[in-house]
């Protein structure tokens, strides 16, 4: 009796179907962490976890997660050197928040 009520174990599948889903959006075009919570319907903050998991598993193949770095609105400044996929909160040099999401794309290694 007791055995039937064991909860699934992770669901994996689903994992790697999102994750599909994902890469497939990456490799049309370069779309920002929003547009993938969008269009795969799951949070935000999960989007970046998946990326993170992209990104380590391209790295086996010849291609890799381009990321178009984030633009401070007001000055231009460019998040260049950030290491981290998700949004910055503020410019450094003018302390905006006015701030465009960084875009995501599969491409080629250039190295
Ligand atoms: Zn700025």
């Amino acid at each position: 009796m007791k055995g039937r009520t064991k909860k699934p174990p992770v669901p994996s599948v689903k994992e790697d179907t999102v994750r599909h889903a994902i890469m497939a959006l990456l490799a049309g075009e370069a779309v920002s962490a929003l547009d993938i919570s969008r269009e795969v319907r799951i949070p935000e903050r999960e989007v970046y976890g998946h990326l993170e998991h992209i990104q380590r598993t391209l790295r086996a193949t010849g291609l890799r997660l381009q990321v178009v770095a984030a633009v401070c609105g007001e000055c231009g400044f460019v998040f260049h050197k950030r290491a981290r996929l998700t949004k910055p909160g503020k410019c450094p040099v003018c302390r905006s928040e006015h701030i465009s999401a960084p875009l995501f794309f599969i491409g080629e290694s250039v190295d």
